[in-house]
C-alpha cells in the first residue's frame, strides 16, 4: 500500500483533519462519512479516505482495502439512516460532475432516483 500524506489546499484532507467542521456520522480506520453541505437527497453523505487520493480508481489502485471499506462504511451509513435503497456514485474528472479531487462516494437515499442519471 502506498502511504500518501495529507495535501494542504485539500478540503477533505482538512474535514478528515477536524480543520474544518463537517457533521461526522461514522468513521474508520481508514474511512470517515460525513453530511455533504448543499444534499441532493435526505440523506446525503460522503465518504472519503483520510488519506489522499485524487480519484476513486487513484484510491483503487494504492489501497484496494481502502476501497472496499469505503463500500463498507457506505452500506453501514444508509443502513444506520434506515435506507435499504440508495444510490453510490464516484464522480470522475470535472466532465463527470467532480469538483472535490480528494475521493469520496457519495450515498444518496430517502428519494426515488431517475435512470440514466442526469
Ligand atoms: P463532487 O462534485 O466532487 O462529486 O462532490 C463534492 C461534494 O462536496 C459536493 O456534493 C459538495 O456539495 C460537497 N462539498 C463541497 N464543499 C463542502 C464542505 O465544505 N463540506 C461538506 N460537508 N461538503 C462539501
Amino acid at each position: 500500500m502506498t502511504s500518501v500524506t495529507a495535501v494542504d489546499d485539500c478540503l477533505f484532507c482538512k474535514i478528515v483533519a477536524g480543520d474544518i467542521p463537517a457533521e461526522v456520522l461514522h468513521s474508520t480506520e481508514r474511512t470517515v462519512a460525513f453530511r455533504d453541505l448543499s444534499p441532493q437527497a435526505p440523506t446525503h453523505v460522503l465518504v472519503v479516505p483520510r488519506d489522499h487520493h485524487e480519484n476513486a480508481a487513484a484510491l483503487a489502485a494504492a489501497d484496494p482495502e481502502a476501497s472496499a471499506e469505503l463500500v463498507r462504511t457506505a452500506a453501514a451509513v444508509a443502513a444506520a439512516e434506515g435506507h435499504d435503497d440508495y444510490r453510490l456514485v464516484f464522480n470522475t474528472g470535472s466532465g463527470a460532475g467532480q469538483t472535490v479531487f480528494h475521493a469520496h462516494l457519495h450515498v444518496l437515499a430517502g428519494r426515488s432516483f431517475g435512470w440514466p442519471p442526469g
